[in-house]
């Protein structure tokens, strides 16, 4: 690992714990302050010296810091964005860190490597699990319950839950998104979802705002399990159910997420992934930090990534600054655009 990468990783693996945890400095910030400092003093930088100056640092884009080692891994991103907290850029070199192949929350992860490695691989269930959390962003006690109870695996219902935290004391605090259904938040006299608010700019607010009204305990998804899974299951969801009335034999996850939809096409099958990434450079770092073996998976015939329209639209020449920044291991992947999916299939049936 390079000295660059594991600071980044130490200093916004501390910040996301500081998140919680807010009364004490967290360890793994401060072995990235210590390893930040050093990388500083070796550039002949003066490191910044208390966690003010720190977080003034961190506001400003990584190509300001002076360290060109740093660049490469997160461009002219900053780690902390004023009253929000983690960069959005932030969070995802986390998490293509935690798990570079997959790019899942954790706490999914998990659930995905159980259902993989039993035998025979729990395909409806983590198809059922998948649903579930797409489609559940905020669950009551019983809802939650009951659900897990149906998958009949202790280890899964252990996982499933721990995708979801307590909201019960603080309920009031939130409202209901009217497009996802998580949890609105206010910042700055603004409702807003999650931290790049993406529910925001896909759908106005302009109506009532529902709040939860039940005695029942209530559970969120986790904000990793919301941002990494829900969200981009959304996308996959809509897409499937598109392509299922256009009359396409469609299957959600097939072989334990192999891939996000599979579309059968007479004798041959086309797969569909969907990523989700808040720009081109994150995507381009998740595939070029891959082996040529790891991105096999992406090479056969008929294996398209796909990327959201509500991303394409945020961010104009998304796929095509894409296709321009992946290396020369990793620009054989075909890219498509979501709106250019039914396009493809029309091409891929006459070849
Ligand atoms: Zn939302």
């Amino acid at each position: 690992m390079s000295d660059a990468k594991e600071t980044l990783y130490y200093l916004i693996a501390g910040l996301e714990e500081w998140e919680t945890i807010k009364n004490q400095i967290p360890a793994t910030l401060q072995k990235g302050h210590l390893l930040l400092s050093r990388a500083l003093m070796e550039a002949e930088i003066s490191p910044p010296p208390d966690y003010v100056a720190l977080l003034d640092l961190l506001q400003k884009p990584v190509t300001q810091w002076g360290l060109p080692e740093f660049e490469r891994h997160l461009m002219d991103q900053p780690l902390v964005v004023p009253y929000i907290g983690l960069s959005a850029a932030a969070r995802e070199f986390k998490l293509i860190y935690d798990s570079p192949e997959e790019a899942h929350a954790k706490e999914v992860l998990s659930i995905l490597q159980y259902c993989r490695s039993n035998v025979p691989q729990l395909d409806e269930q983590y198809r059922q699990i998948r649903m579930f959390l797409i489609t559940k962003p905020v669950v009551t006690y019983n809802e939650l319950n009951l659900f897990v109870t149906t998958l009949g695996d202790i280890s899964l219902y252990n996982s499933v839950r721990n995708c979801y935290e307590e909201i019960t004391q603080v309920a009031s605090r939130y409202r209901k998104c009217p497009r996802c259904g998580w949890t609105l938040e206010q910042r700055n006299h603004q409702w807003l979802c999650g931290i790049d608010d993406i529910c925001g700019q896909i759908q106005s607010r302009e109506q009532q705002l529902l709040s939860w009204s039940t005695t029942e305990r209530l559970f969120r998804l986790r904000t990793g399990v919301y941002r990494y899974t829900m969200l981009p299951g959304l996308a996959e969801l809509r897409a499937h159910d598109e392509l299922v009335k256009r009359g396409y034999e469609v299957k959600m996850f097939p072989d334990v997420d192999r891939f996000d939809l599979e579309v059968k096409l007479g004798q041959r099958y086309i797969y569909l992934d969907m990523k989700d990434f808040s720009n081109p450079f994150s995507l381009a770092k998740f595939f070029n930090d891959q082996t040529a073996y790891q991105l096999q998976k992406f090479s056969g015939k008929g294996i398209y990534i796909v990327i959201p329209e509500y991303r394409t639209k945020r961010y104009p020449g998304f796929v095509s600054t894409l296709r321009k920044i992946l290396s020369p291991h990793a620009n054989h992947i075909r890219i498509l655009d979501e709106k250019h999916i039914l396009k493809m299939l029309k091409e891929e049936v006459e070849c």
